[in-house]
């Protein structure tokens, strides 16, 4: 049942916040809802969940008027593909949390323009090197988040990543350590038009040790909805 999944999730998310003597409130749980049919959505807000994540523009196009009947989020949590940008933007999605190139950005930012909006974004960072992931690398983040701060219609809110896929918790742990760090060491450098506000890290293998490392949106699919049928 989802509704007892989400249950499950919200006790673990209190009870790691407790552990790092955190805030539960201060943890957006972020549904990841992508593969699922869109009559989950309802499900989903009937039981408390605020803020709904997908990967895929024509899926969110589906689910769209759920939850914004409902007054709810949407965050955009995939690779972005150049032609989808324009497609994406006019569904205004509350945060986009995987950029990791400068060539997107200005994508973005030139259809922003025209649109006459802002975008809130995330850049992703790839801290476990797994050539599989996207995210610029940790030694070029730097460089990028300088680049893009200078566009006008983009707004930088934080950073993202996707944990290591190991069981060897030390690894994963590794890996949200370096992007609080990260994070942390932008946050200092006050650079004009970039906040770092958002630790999106940790899913359904790993949010409680996201949290523990100081993630602040944890995106939680499977773990919630059941395992994803790609067909
Ligand atoms: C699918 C996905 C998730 C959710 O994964 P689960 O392991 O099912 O919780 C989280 N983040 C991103 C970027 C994803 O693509």
């Amino acid at each position: 049942m989802i509704k007892d999944n989400i249950d499950f999730v919200k006790n673990k998310v209190e009870k790691a916040c407790l552990r790092a003597s955190r805030n539960a409130e201060d943890v957006l749980l972020l549904a990841v809802t992508k593969t699922h049919q869109t009559s989950i959505v309802n499900e989903a807000l009937a039981n408390g969940i605020t803020a709904f994540g997908e990967n895929k523009v024509q899926e969110i196009e589906l689910k769209m008027p759920e939850i914004e009947r409902a007054g709810k989020a949407f965050h955009f949590i995939g690779h972005l593909q150049s032609n989808k940008i324009n497609k994406l933007l006019r569904l205004k999605p509350d945060l986009i949390h995987s950029i990791d190139k400068y060539s997107t950005a200005e994508k973005i930012d030139i259809a922003l323009q025209k649109m006459e909006s802002i975008q809130d974004v995330l850049i992703e960072v790839n801290t476990s090197g797994e050539k599989s992931k996207n995210g610029v690398n940790p030694g070029k983040l730097n460089k990028l988040v300088e680049q893009i701060a200078n566009l006008k219609h983009i707004r930088i809110k934080g950073l993202m990543t996707i944990g290591s896929l190991t069981e060897n918790e030390e690894e994963v742990r590794r890996c949200f350590r370096e992007l609080r760090s990260l994070f942390l060491a932008i946050k200092e450098q006050n650079i004009n038009n970039i906040e770092m506000k958002y630790l999106s890290m940790g899913m359904s293998g790993d949010f409680e040790i996201a949290i523990e490392e100081g993630s602040n949106i944890v995106r939680v699919g499977s773990l919630i909805f059941g395992q994803r049928i790609y067909t």
